[in-house]
């Protein structure tokens, strides 16, 4: 399996996007330029996405997206096949007993999950500590591995990192340089930090990505109901290209989702995680956040393919997130 998986990686990486039928060196060209550098982005791509970007008919573009689709073994896997697979699944703690319970036993690699919750309600502060309980070894409940942190709030506190370092009595420096912190600019830049991750990943053992927050850049760069299904669609290949890397690489993805109010609702909390249907397709296991009193925090799985809803209490103290 595992060689099975380096092969579908190797093809991917090392075809050259002209050898591909209907694609020339222009067309190439363009299409590295837009971010469909590999087989397999083109493969997943929208005919529509590959006509715009190479400025060329439909049909010639789907044309294209077929034989790339053929270059790539694309086929079934038995279900025996994904159970091997599942067996490799790494359970990231988040360092309270409860939290990991609710989640069946911690962050599941080859998943999106999604926080969501209003300020202050610790989505921030459980990216720090997943990103130093992910260096722990498997045995403690991490990944012995190093974190990629998106930061477009730039709210990534170091001092923040060493405090929970030091908790768990961890090397705080050692700590420090496993975590790679790529600030984003805009939605952009954002899409660009992932789409280039592939390499830094493999270099740097990354076993966790962390996007915090998905939506505020995406929210504030298609402004207006106009540019909505121009912003669902960047949106939607972004989530495909982190969920791809959960995936190949066996790694956790941590979104942190904002939220608003519908007014319109007259029973029960009217909070939502923004980002409509894409988002909510995407991720794997939804948890919503929520501020008690002092320092306890509420989490609540809202979805999840094959765990219950159920709701959690848990603290933040200096030391990070701990049971109650
Ligand atoms: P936003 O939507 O604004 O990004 P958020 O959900 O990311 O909010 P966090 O930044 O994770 O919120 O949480 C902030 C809260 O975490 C603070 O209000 C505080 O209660 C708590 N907190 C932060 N640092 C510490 C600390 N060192 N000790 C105890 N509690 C802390
Ligand atoms: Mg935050």
């Amino acid at each position: 399996m595992i060689q099975q998986e380096k092969t579908n990686d190797k093809q991917d990486e090392e075809i050259k996007l002209d050898t591909i039928a209907g694609i020339g060196p222009k067309t190439a060209e363009k299409l590295k330029g837009t971010g469909y550098g590999d087989v397999m982005a083109i493969a997943t791509a929208s005919a529509s996405e590959i006509s715009t970007v190479c400025d060329i008919g439909v049909q010639t573009a789907n044309k294209i997206i077929a034989s790339a689709r053929e270059m790539l073994n694309m086929g079934y896997e038995t279900g025996l096949e994904v159970l091997e697979k599942r067996k490799k699944i790494i359970k990231l703690t988040t360092a309270s007993n409860s939290f990991d319970e609710l989640l069946g036993g911690g962050f599941e690699s080859g998943s999106i999950i999604e926080c969501y919750g209003a300020f202050g309600s610790a989505k921030t502060q459980l990216a720090h500590q997943l990103a130093v309980n992910v260096q722990l070894p498997i045995d403690k409940g991490g990944a012995n591995g190093g974190c990629l942190y998106i930061d477009t709030e730039h709210t990534f506190r170091p001092e923040r990192i060493i405090e929970m370092a030091k908790a768990k009595s961890m090397d705080e420096k050692k700590i420090l340089e496993n975590i790679f912190i790529g600030k984003a600019y805009n939605s952009d830049h954002q899409i660009l930090l992932v789409e280039k991750a592939k390499d830094m990943i493999k270099e740097k053992n990354i076993k966790l990505i962390i996007v915090d927050s998905l939506m505020s850049h995406f929210r504030s760069d298609y402004v207006g109901r106009g540019s909505l299904s121009d912003r669902q669609q960047k949106l939607n290949k972004h989530l495909h290209t982190l969920s791809k890397l959960a995936d190949r690489f066996n790694l956790v993805v941590y979104i942190t989702n904002q939220v608003m109010s519908k007014p319109d609702m007259l029973f029960g909390d009217p909070t939502q995680a923004v980002g409509g249907h894409v988002l909510h397709h995407a991720a794997t296991f939804r948890i919503y956040l929520r501020k008690s009193k002092g320092e306890t925090r509420i989490a609540k799985l809202v979805d999840s393919p094959n765990l219950p809803d159920g709701e959690i209490l848990y603290k933040i103290t200096n030391n990070g997130i701990e049971d109650m």
